[in-house]
């Protein structure tokens, strides 16, 4: 037993409490950080919700309502004359009970229910080392017809919009915002970058700019966020490739990691064009379950993305990347290592529309963004890097379907976070 422990357990501190310790091996933890429930726009109650988390493996899971932290005093109408009860306040009723559940009749005789707060149900599903709740906001901002959307992690404080007069200086605005909380309060907190493909919102020439930001959304499982990209849109693959080089060799700015997440709206139907749960998520390597422990593995960029590959073993660094598979009977495996190299052709054009005015999406670009410098068949992959990458990434694509997949025709991956050569370890 560790030493610390000992004198702990000898001072009579530790209790119930497990106390980290450098001795502590670091484990994977799967978790979603973006989930909506009836607090705004999704369509179940956050404990049928959570629960589903709980029986599907997962470890950790943030809310993210719209614009709210679940703190309030909220009522929402889930019975009327003309219609009988809500399905979904039928499924909560029948698994929930009577006890539980708290009801008033309104004076033109429908029913409404009180949503719990986060702080009133999460220890029905929280346990030490099983399963977290994070208390987290999609904060949900607009700039003309684009969706500026970005989630915040553990907050303490709700953050109102913050608006501006632009892309870059709304979503800066509002990343701020969070370090200004996370500095006032001392607990740690990170924004991570929706979506940027939905409403067309996010160019990758404008998030590359922004500061502090360390996380977007490679994956996200909502069937109008477009991460394989449309006429007018990168994939977001591609759009992490060019956000990479040129913040990393041009803007001389911080490495920017994938996350993958569900953006879980509707909890009773699964189907293509609709937002469902279990999609995409992360597995992070961290000591302990705790949202401190996964802030700081997510910060350090030990974690990667999945929509259903999940590794055994992964070891990187500025020098090389190694993943072993965890593999499925029947499923083969594609491993690509990413990168860019030095001394790439930088040239990029703005597009026009057919008048000849520049359009505010993607630029275009060479190829030699975001190459594919190797391609590794099977369970094992590994890249020893030549020395003239700005920075390498791998990304696993299997042959197995997604079998809930947001987008037609989706197989099964995962996104390893980028090596930058010469970085700090
Ligand atoms: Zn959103
Ligand atoms: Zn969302």
């Amino acid at each position: 037993m560790h030493r610390l422990r000992l004198l702990l357990l000898a001072l009579g501190l530790t209790s119930a409490f497990s106390v980290a310790t450098a001795a502590d091996a670091a484990r994977w933890w799967r978790g979603n950080l973006h989930t909506h429930s009836l607090w705004s726009d999704g369509d179940d109650f956050p404990e049928m919700i959570a629960e589903r988390y709980v029986t599907n493996g997962y470890h950790f899971l943030a809310f993210t309502e719209h614009n709210t932290l679940q703190d309030t005093n909220k009522w929402i109408t889930v019975v009327t004359p003309q219609k009988g009860a809500t399905p979904a306040f039928e499924k909560y009723l029948a698994r929930t009970g009577v006890s539980w559940v708290e009801t008033r009749r309104t004076q033109d005789n429908r029913t409404e229910a009180r949503l719990k707060p986060l702080a009133e149900y999460r220890s029905k599903f929280e346990q030490p080392g099983r399963f977290l709740l994070i208390q987290s906001e999609e904060i949900t901002d607009r700039w003309k017809t684009a969706a500026l959307h970005m989630n915040a992690h553990n907050l303490r404080e709700v953050i109102k919009p913050r608006g501006g007069s632009n892309v870059v200086e709304i979503l800066q605005a509002n990343i701020n915002a969070v370090f200004e909380q996370r500095q006032r309060t001392g607990q740690p907190m990170i924004p991570h970058i929706n979506h940027p493909n939905f409403t067309l919102a996010i160019t990758p020439e404008e998030l590359m700019q922004l500061r502090g930001e360390k996380f977007f959304e490679v994956f996200n499982g909502h069937p109008t966020t477009y991460n394989n990209g449309t006429n007018r849109t990168p994939s977001t693959d591609s759009l992490w490739d060019i956000v990479l080089t040129r913040r990393l060799a041009e803007l001389k700015l911080d490495v920017m990691y994938g996350l993958g997440t569900d953006d879980g709206h509707h909890y009773h139907t699964n189907a293509i064009g609709k937002s469902n749960p279990l999609r995409g998520w992360v597995w992070v390597r961290a000591a302990q379950l705790t949202t401190e422990s996964l802030i700081a593995a997510l910060e350090a960029g030990d974690f990667y993305a999945s929509s259903g590959v999940k590794l055994r073993e992964l070891r990187q660094d500025a020098k090389s990347i190694a993943l072993e598979i965890e593999p499925e009977p029947g499923v083969t495996y594609t491993t690509q290592f990413i990168g860019t190299r030095r001394g790439y052709d930088a040239r990029h054009e703005p597009q026009r529309n057919t008048a000849g005015e520049v359009s505010r999406v993607a630029h275009t670009y060479s190829k030699d963004i975001g190459a594919v410098l190797a391609e590794v068949k099977g369970p094992t992959a590994s890249y020893q890097l030549k020395g003239d990458e700005i920075y390498v990434r791998a990304k696993v694509i299997s042959s197995k379907p997604h079998p809930n997949p947001s987008q037609r025709g989706d197989f099964e991956c995962a996104w390893l976070q980028p090596v930058v050569p010469g970085a700090k370890p």
